[in-house]
């Protein structure tokens, strides 16, 4: 990919003609106070948990290591056996090997061949690297100064007895199935699945494997919608596309009742095939219908009973903003995951100006690159909210707030890195 390729001009940024209305900081709150945190658990084996959010915190039975052991492969000795300068003398007595230690003391003029990992024997309080040892037969010479506690791992020093090894609301990752597994936990608690049913409207959609006609295009909203829930954790149900007609509206609502969340692409602006909002409103409540945010301006947020209700954009890169701001955050505190701002921004320097309007939230598609001191962004490809391309060469998005002006070259502005969103 050439950087001429990514680099939008100016006039790709900021234009376009729609009013302020509801802040996205706002429009968030919204969300946020209507998700309430699943509280149904299901007891499932470590390895199946990665991605999963722990239910309860899980504390350790056990210290880990269970024992004082050896960092190195070296000898085991009595740091009193070493002079401050010079050297010592010492008879090697045994081995202590990881899971067989060795039983004895070491008594006075003796050291131990110890492995990584092996028990400190009695009568030792440090390890010296073999590295710095000179060996010959069952003798060793070793070179002070005395250091006791060298090259020693303490028992519980990785995780004591009695103490948190996994907190409730962890996203379980690798590391976190590797913690379980070395406190001995063979399976653990997690929050069931959010379920989600989603479907897509627009009389001009057809199916990938179909044959397009005139005016007709290939539906991906669904296909962005299932990558961006099956990431974020949710249990999909696709409904498929459905017509712009009410009654097959109704009806698609209807099939997607008893879920936690349901999402629609397209029809939620003021054309006249947009019946989205209006019929969800006819057994829902709408709580906002359009957000000062550029893309993703139509989108619709309610309730209906227990479910909450996402009307995204059709507009490809409008449905992806959209969900990114509002759906995901949504999607993880439902998920009872209690863990950093699942919208978290960093600092970078523009590389290209931009022009922008104040009263409204813009997410452009960039390009983020780390330099020497810090990290570079500049637009990744053509900015139009219909161009799906875009997304597919950007990693992150540049966040211009309500209250920026211009882009100046140079400038610092704030960008969400699409990797904070796995
Ligand atoms: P709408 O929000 O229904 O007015 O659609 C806005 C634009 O997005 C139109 O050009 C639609 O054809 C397009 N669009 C709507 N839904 C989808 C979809 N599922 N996949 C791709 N494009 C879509
Ligand atoms: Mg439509």
């Amino acid at each position: 990919m050439s950087s001429k390729t990514r680099t939008g001009t100016e006039s790709d940024c900021g234009t376009g003609h729609d009013s302020p209305t509801l802040p996205v900081v706002d429009a968030l709150s919204i969300v946020m106070e209507h998700v309430h945190p699943i509280t149904d658990v299901e007891r499932i084996g470590i390895r199946d948990a990665l991605g999963r959010i722990l239910a309860h915190d899980v504390r350790s039975a056990i210290d880990v290591p269970g024992h004082d052991n050896s960092a190195m492969d070296g000898y085991a000795l009595s740091a009193g056996e070493l002079p401050e300068n010079g050297v010592a003398e010492l008879r090697v007595a045994g081995t202590a090997w990881a899971g067989r230690p060795f039983a004895d003391t070491v008594g006075g003029g003796e050291c131990v061949r110890i492995m990584t990992g092996a028990p400190i024997p009695a009568g030792a309080d440090m390890v010296v690297m073999q590295e710095h040892v000179e060996r010959d037969g069952d003798r060793v010479t070793v070179t002070g100064p005395p250091e006791p506690g060298a090259n020693i791992r303490r028992a519980g020093e990785d995780i004591a007895a009695a103490t948190v090894a996994v907190a409730a609301g962890t996203r379980l990752d690798p590391a976190h199935i590797g913690l379980l597994a070395s406190v001995g936990q063979a399976d653990c608690e997690v929050f069931r699945r959010p379920r989600v049913s989603f479907f897509s409207t627009g009389d001009e959609l057809r199916q990938v494997g179909e044959t397009l006609d005139a005016g007709q295009i290939y539906d991906s909203n669904r296909y962005t919608l299932h990558g961006m829930l099956t990431r974020a954790g949710a249990a999909v149900t696709d409904l498929g596309v459905i017509p712009d007609r009410e009654n097959s509206l109704s009806e698609a609502f209807r099939a997607a009742a008893s879920s936690d969340i349901i999402i629609t692409s397209g029809g939620v602006s003021v054309g006249d095939a947009d019946h989205v909002a209006g019929v969800f409103g006819e057994n829902g409540q709408i709580l906002f219908g359009s957000v000062a945010l550029k893309p993703g301006r139509p989108v619709v947020f309610g309730t209906s009973g227990s479910a909450l209700f996402f009307g995204l954009p059709g507009n490809p890169v409008s449905a992806m903003a959209t969900f990114y701001t509002f759906v995901r955050p949504a999607l993880l505190k439902l998920s009872g995951h209690r863990g950093p701002d699942p919208l978290l921004t960093i600092a970078a320097v523009s590389r290209t100006g931009c022009r922008t309007r104040k009263g409204r939230r813009e997410l452009l598609r960039g390009f983020l690159t780390a330099t020497s001191d810090g990290y570079e962004v500049e637009p990744a490809g053509r900015q139009g909210s219909g161009r799906l391309s875009s997304m597919g060469l950007a990693n992150c998005f540049i966040v211009i707030d309500e209250t920026q002006e211009d882009i100046e070259p140079g400038s610092t502005v704030r960008v969400q890195p699409f990797a904070s969103f796995v």
